[in-house]
């Protein structure tokens, strides 16, 4: 199929790689031209607006960072709606404010422009290796239009409900991350302050119950002390707000997420935004004035 993406990230760049390899034709676009060379090396065709996109392909990823950049991509003079040939179908990729999601689908339709919200998790490793777990919102004839291409680059492809649900699913997966990368910090913090080799600690946890793929994902780069992202804090910031305000909105507290938050604004301050959110461990370390560090 001809795939046009848009937003060619940490994420995007090698989910459209895959897309090239699984035999599919993508036209791609990013707002920093060294990102579309990089997968027009790969056998992509660069474009040099998202109106090319939009006019050479009828079906369109986004994976940008947030809801106003794909409700600008979408809907703003230039965009999808603007440039796109009715019964186009564009699946947003982006974690994004699932009532966001639903604005922009509505605006859409009223182009006769079709949309799946369907955002992923497993991080870069996982959009390398082609192994993301894709969670759909949607209509099920659109789902089942979109899920050839969506296996390209997943393992798990699921549809969850109608538009909008994909981005629920996807903030109770942020919610599971964040508490669990915080508690991870927590322990490795607790075990290096009170002598014991944090290395030793997670190689004698990580087959009980508290391993996880957190685990085994954010142990290593912890005790590496290795801080490169990965997924920036900035951007778990924006889930965690998304969690906040979507979970305020339907009357539900939700009192670790808040914490957690907390967690991350700190080190935002202290300039970490751009970290990778393993690095709650430095909030820990700071408390407690010790390292996290192998041996
Ligand atoms: P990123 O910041 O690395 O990439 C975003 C890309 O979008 C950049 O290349 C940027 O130039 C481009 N962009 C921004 N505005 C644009 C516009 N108006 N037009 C065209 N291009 C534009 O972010 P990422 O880590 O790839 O994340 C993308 C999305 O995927 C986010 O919503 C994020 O929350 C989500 N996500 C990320 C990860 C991860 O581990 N990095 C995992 C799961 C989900």
């Amino acid at each position: 199929m001809k795939v046009g993406f848009i937003g060619l990230g940490i994420m995007g760049k090698p989910m459209s790689k895959n897309l090239l390899k699984a035999g599919h034709e993508v036209v791609c676009f990013d707002l920093n031209k060294p990102n579309v060379d990089e997968v027009a090396a790969a056998g992509a065709k660069g474009a040099a607006s998202i109106a090319d996109v939009a006019a050479a392909c009828s079906f369109i990823i986004t994976m940008l960072p947030n809801s106003p950049q794909v409700r600008q991509v979408a809907l703003d003079a230039g965009g999808i709606a603007d440039n796109a040939e009715p019964g186009t179908l564009l699946v947003d990729m982006s974690s994004i404010a699932p009532l966001a999601a639903r604005e922009i689908h509505d605006a859409l339709k009223a182009k006769n422009i079709r949309m799946l919200d369907a955002p992923v998790s497993g991080g870069e490793p996982k959009a390398i290796d082609g192994t993301l777990s894709v969670m759909v919102g949607g209509a099920q004839k659109d789902f089942d239009e979109a899920k050839l291409v969506l296996d390209a680059m997943a393992a798990s492809v699921v549809r969850v409900g109608e538009i909008g649900a994909g981005n629920i699913a996807k903030l109770a997966n942020q919610i599971v991350v964040a508490i669990n990368i915080a508690a991870l910090a927590e322990a490795m913090t607790l075990s290096a302050k009170a002598g014991v080799d944090p290395e030793l600690v997670f190689q004698a946890i990580r087959g009980g119950l508290a391993g996880s793929t957190v685990m085994e994902a954010k142990g290593p780069m912890m005790l590496d002390r290795n801080i490169k992202p990965g997924f920036k804090i900035d951007l778990h910031i924006k889930d965690m707000g998304n969690i906040l305000e979507t979970g305020h909105g339907v009357n539900v507290p939700l009192p670790l997420s808040a914490a957690v938050m907390e967690m991350m604004q700190a080190l935002k301050v202290e300039d970490l935004g751009g970290a990778d959110h393993s690095a709650l461990v430095r909030y820990y370390e700071k408390m407690a004035k010790v390292e996290v560090k192998r041996g």
